[in-house]
């Protein structure tokens, strides 16, 4: 059996070690230390337009702590994309509110602005406003931010931005995770880049990110025993995965070139033939084309998404469909959502190609004589 070529696997700089080391020799073995600074420095200098960072465990531990900081209490309503990961509606469960799931719009496969409104007039209408509206960036395609939060700045509702998959996207220059009233990062194992699990905060409001390094590390007060005003959180990320995250940090333009360059073989290779369609960037749209994807019309191409699937899997290389919405989840289905079909034609058709910034020539010979036995 040849080698198996993942989906979107860790791809090391060479740096990282010595971090790594670095917090050994100096004792650092704790959730804070010179890294943690370090990495959140380096973030903040890569988002730019005055962000500030608090680094945490995981990207879902900062999506709870958005909510948390936001207010979001029992009983409330937050608003989700529902074309997204778990990881984007669990925290909402955690502090108890409901989630209100909205359909995409197909140029960013997004939240769809239109749908938001509906969903947010229709929810006035029942007599609750929701407290937090949660938009994702899938795939590192930036949602249409600027329509989104006209929206959202018209009902007075904050935006906790999930921007775990777009690290380095933008649009017009901006980096996404800098649009909402927070932002979320994860530097979970797949994603562009990782500390092994990881995660973060970002917001241009510094007592936020305040206010998250102190609740993150346990909501202690300031006394010499141990006083507590408010509930705390373990959810600080540990001094060795931040060393990792710095030594990343010094090769992420390189690996988001990587990962663009990915797709481009992809869409130069398929772009064009019968029943195959990419989703482009729109006009200042820039992605980090985190994972690359094809949406496959059954009818046009004479195959499907899971005949390509399966083929794939037949010879050891990794692929998978799109995310599964939210509303379609046996978890979630109870909820309210606004729909438009869209996130439901993406999950039958869409799939993710092996994306890693680690792909070699030979790995995409193999792919590419998979796929090419489809699409002539
Ligand atoms: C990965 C991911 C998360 C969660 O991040 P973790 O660091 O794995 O907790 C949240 N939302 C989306 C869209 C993700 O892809």
């Amino acid at each position: 059996m040849s080698t198996k070529i993942w989906l979107s696997s860790p791809h090391m700089g060479g740096t990282e070690q010595g971090f790594v080391n670095e917090a050994f020799e100096t004792n650092w073995i704790a959730p804070l230390g010179p890294n943690v600074n370090g990495f959140e420095n380096d973030l903040s200098l890569f988002l730019g337009n005055d962000t500030h960072v608090a680094a945490l465990s995981s990207g879902t531990a900062g999506l709870h702590l958005g909510l948390v900081l936001l207010g979001v209490k029992a009983g409330d309503e937050v608003i989700c994309q529902s074309m997204t990961f778990s990881a984007s509606a669990n925290p909402i469960a955690y502090v108890g509110a409901k989630p209100v799931f909205v359909d995409s719009e197909e140029d960013t496969w997004n939240m769809s602005p239109e749908m938001l409104e509906t969903a947010i007039k229709a929810r006035i209408v029942a007599g609750v406003t929701p407290k937090a509206i949660i938009p994702v960036h899938l795939y590192g395609m930036p949602a249409k931010m600027t329509e989104i939060m006209a929206v959202a700045n018209k009902y007075n509702i904050p935006v906790l931005e999930d921007a775990a998959e777009a690290l380095g996207s933008s649009i017009d220059g901006r980096k996404c995770g800098t649009f909402g009233d927070i932002g979320v990062l994860s530097f979970n194992g797949n994603k562009i880049i990782t500390t092994s699990g990881g995660g973060a905060l970002v917001s241009h409001n510094s007592d936020l990110v305040k206010e998250t390094r102190f609740l993150s590390t346990q909501a202690r007060d300031e006394a010499p025993h141990y006083q507590h005003s408010k509930i705390g959180y373990n959810y600080r990320i540990s001094n060795l995965c931040a060393g990792v995250g710095r030594g990343q940090m010094e090769v992420l333009p390189n690996r988001i070139q990587q990962r663009r360059d990915n797709y481009k073989k992809y869409y130069d290779r398929y772009n064009g033939k019968a029943g195959i369609h990419f989703v482009t960037e729109p006009t200042g749209y820039f992605s980090n084309r985190w994972l690359s994807t094809i949406m496959i019309d059954t009818a046009a191409a004479g195959f499907s998404r899971e005949d390509m699937r399966l083929a794939l899997e037949k010879d050891n290389i990794e692929s998978r469909p799109l995310w599964k919405p939210m509303h379609m989840q046996p978890i979630f289905e109870q909820y309210e959502f606004f729909g438009n079909g869209v996130s439901e034609k993406l999950f039958a058709n869409g799939l993710c190609l092996p994306s890693g910034s680690n792909l070699t020539d030979a790995d995409f010979e193999r792919i590419f004589k998979v796929m090419d036995e489809f699409v002539k």
